[in-house]
């Protein structure tokens, strides 16, 4: 087994205390860094830093970060939330590593849905109804995997097709 322990710190971001989400970092126990290419390649990070290694991943809105000695999570909702993640992560990781023998292992970032190719599915009417200040702003949350088809109102359902499928190339939730 790869990774056994870590300690975890789940907090407020100082730069905003009335933020209702929280943040976690976990200190690693076990330096996990050989195993973040197998990681890579079987969760499909968005992005990955070669030097030092780190890899990031996406879900229901939360970016999540793995480095060699360290686990960031953000926009939580509460401790227990962080709990599942980090186990999950363990998992995961321990799994890759043991598998790796069977696992191509991966220094590329997933690829990136194209801001103009989302804007253009949109009505472009900046009515603001899905809470974004503009459609591109819209755009950008919907590339980043935090806003989909379904939080634009006023979107037709062959375009919100249109954009679930484009979107589900990606697997931003994944
Ligand atoms: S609800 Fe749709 S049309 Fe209106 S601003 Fe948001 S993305 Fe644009």
């Amino acid at each position: 087994m790869m990774l056994k322990s870590y300690s975890k710190r789940v907090f407020r971001a100082e730069c905003n205390p009335q933020f209702a989400s929280l943040h976690c970092i976990a200190s690693l126990d076990q330096d996990v860094s050989e195993a973040l290419p197998y990681l890579n390649a079987v969760l499909g990070g968005f992005e990955y830093l070669k030097d030092p290694p780190a890899v990031m991943f996406r879900s229901r809105g939360r970016l999540i970060t793995v480095h060699g000695r360290e686990i960031a999570i953000n926009a939580l909702q509460g401790e227990e939330e962080a709990d599942k993640i980090l186990e999950w992560l363990r998992r995961e990781i321990n799994q890759a590593w043991e598998k790796r023998a069977e696992i191509t292992p991966s220094t590329e970032g997933a690829p990136k849905p194209q801001l103009l190719e989302i804007l253009k599915l949109l009505p472009r009417t900046n009515c603001r109804e899905c809470g974004e200040a503009t459609c591109m702003v819209f755009a950008a949350r919907a590339a980043e995997g935090v806003k989909g088809a379904a939080d634009c109102p006023p979107l037709p359902a062959d375009a919100g097709k249109r954009l679930a499928d484009y979107l589900g190339r990606f697997h931003l939730d994944g």
